[in-house]
């Protein structure tokens, strides 16, 4: 197999989870893996206290740091549009989602945006590691998040809608990274104000 980091080709060894447990074969080759850091904060809602958002979440779980390595990966993948590289990660976010149980929610990107991208890079991670997911979020806001301060993302009024009927159960949302937190607050929010009974949330960043 060829490194899909690298290119330099490598040895895939067969073991028994992935022959019993159908797993996912990795795409890179150990050194380039081994470059990303797995991320060990926790994750600080103090921020949300007092404000609409508080108690929307409850818990956060981020996989990896924002290091050089991820910053390259994320570069590849989003801005030059190398959707193949969202198999980097699938063996990995396999094993995250196995562990929880809710229905998967992928953060939508505006559809703006997507013409731009050409693909909805958050779905593509879902899809290249077999996780079902629903899109029951629409984003309603257009302008750009980056360029706002922490306090004006809190003050801004929801950026997502529910498209779907939200049932009594567990959500899990999905994003690439987690920055200041506000993306997953506001779709969070969304869901239990229309009746979800648990909100996590998975990141593949740590931003
Ligand atoms: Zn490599």
């Amino acid at each position: 197999m060829t490194c899909l980091i690298c290119g330099t080709p490598y040895q895939s060894t067969p073991t028994w989870s992935k022959l019993f447990l159908n797993q996912l074969d990795s795409s890179t080759c150990t050194r380039c893996f081994e470059k990303f850091e797995v991320s060990e904060s926790a994750i600080d809602f103090t921020d949300f206290l007092g404000t609409p958002y508080e108690g929307a979440v409850d818990s956060v779980f981020c996989l990896y740091t924002y290091n050089e390595p991820m910053k390259e990966f994320l570069h590849q993948y989003k801005f030059l549009q190398d959707i193949a590289l969202a198999k980097v990660f699938a063996l990995s976010l396999q094993q995250v989602f196995h562990r929880k149980e809710g229905i998967v929610v992928p953060i939508p990107m505006h559809a703006e945006k997507l013409v731009l991208r050409t693909f909805a890079q958050v779905d593509e991670l879902l899809n290249a590691a077999q996780i079902l997911f629903q899109q029951v979020l629409t984003k309603t806001a257009s302008d750009s998040q980056g360029k706002k301060t922490k306090k004006e993302r809190l003050k801004t009024s929801n950026l997502f809608e529910a498209i779907q009927t939200i049932e009594e159960t567990n959500y899990i949302l999905f994003d690439d990274i987690y920055t200041t937190g506000a993306t997953i607050h506001h779709a969070a929010k969304v869901l239990k104000d229309s009746g979800a009974k648990r909100v996590d949330a998975i990141t593949l960043i740590k931003g």
